[in-house]
């Protein structure tokens, strides 16, 4: 079994799109009341842009189940207020729950949260125990900077988190901690903000203990961990000079890394830095880097190839593959021994 921890619906159909266009312009004329249209997407339409996106990937990189959350851009918590996000949250959780009624055994949803800036995350704990207790979702997407690059919010290591983490562990899912679009022009949205925000994570966790109040809260951050695995001797440093414990055992029962690194030097050193039960296969197929590499002629996204190109023994395999995403993700269970 091949599970991939990251994938977004990033071909959903254009009605959703259209919606989102609606509801922004209406924002734009304060005496209108919040726009919350219907969304008129067929079943046929959803297998449409399906078939020959994520499942073709799917068949053809041989991998069997992808954790499927809306596209992560999009989710664009800036926009708007906190009806806005909650509107749009629900249509874009709604319908990742249609994907994986119409293929249970290709996808299992993750939610994203309807946040938004100055607005506490316990806002949010509403939607998550909808997706999770009524949708069947596993997990959700943690936006730990809902302003789009500005970093208006607490780092997430301050108590104004407390509530969604509480949630969190009382519905055992994880959070993979995901950056949406950046409306600040000097981080790029995929090549700069993604990574900057997996590393800012990192580190804030490092600054804190959020794990003793916490014990079981886990967080995967995704895109290999930004540059953390990289620099791993300045993190296991600093914590060392902040008089935190040894890095290991402060972050790695709680942080997961995917492998949503798009070369395999790079897939090389984070198996090499990161233990092997910290690290969940991902691809985060389809979109962020959509191309093939001139110098190998596969794309750039397949993410399998590099770590089928490692001698791995089986049981690291499994880990990888498999086990770790169980571990993070309890409730996939239900979902792959059905
Ligand atoms: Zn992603």
């Amino acid at each position: 079994m091949i599970i991939d921890c990251h994938g977004h619906y990033t071909t959903a159909p254009k009605a959703l799109q259209d919606y989102r266009d609606a509801q922004i312009a209406a924002l734009k004329d304060p005496a209108q009341p919040p726009y919350d249209g219907k969304i008129d997407i067929s079943d046929d339409l959803i297998r449409e842009s399906l078939e020959g996106a994520q499942l073709k990937l799917q068949r053809e990189r041989g991998t069997d189940v992808t954790i499927f959350s809306p596209r992560a851009s999009a989710m664009a918590h800036h926009i708007g207020d906190a009806t806005t996000s909650l509107n749009w949250s629900r249509h874009c959780n709604d319908l990742i729950h249609r994907v994986c009624t119409l293929y249970p055994d290709n996808f299992v949803g993750v939610c994203q949260l309807p946040q938004s800036p100055g607005v506490p995350p316990s806002n949010s704990i509403d939607e998550l125990e909808r997706c999770v207790n009524e949708l069947g979702f596993i997990g959700c997407n943690l936006n730990p900077d809902p302003s789009g690059g500005h970093w208006t919010a607490p780092p997430l290591i301050d108590k104004y988190w407390y509530p969604i983490y509480e949630k969190m562990v009382e519905l055992d899912v994880p959070a993979m901690v995901h950056v949406s679009s950046s409306c600040n022009p000097v981080f790029h949205a995929t090549g700069a903000h993604y990574i900057n925000a997996d590393t800012t994570a990192f580190m804030q966790l490092i600054q804190g203990d959020l794990f003793k109040d916490f014990p079981t809260l886990r967080f995967i951050i995704p895109h290999g961990g930004g540059a953390v695995p990289f620099h791993w001797g300045r993190y296991r440093g600093l914590a060392q000079d902040m008089k935190r414990p040894i890095l290991e055992d402060h972050l790695l029962k709680n942080v997961f890394f995917d492998t949503c690194v798009y070369h395999l030097p790079g897939i090389e050193l984070l198996l090499k830095v990161i233990p092997m039960d910290n690290i969940l296969f991902g691809s985060e197929m389809v979109g962020a880097v959509r191309g093939i590499d001139p110098r190998t002629g596969q794309y750039y996204d397949d993410t399998k190839r590099y770590v089928d190109a490692l001698p791995l023994t089986d049981a690291d395999r499994y880990k990888l593959f498999e086990g770790n995403a169980r571990r993070v993700y309890p409730r996939i269970a239900k979902k792959l021994d059905r």
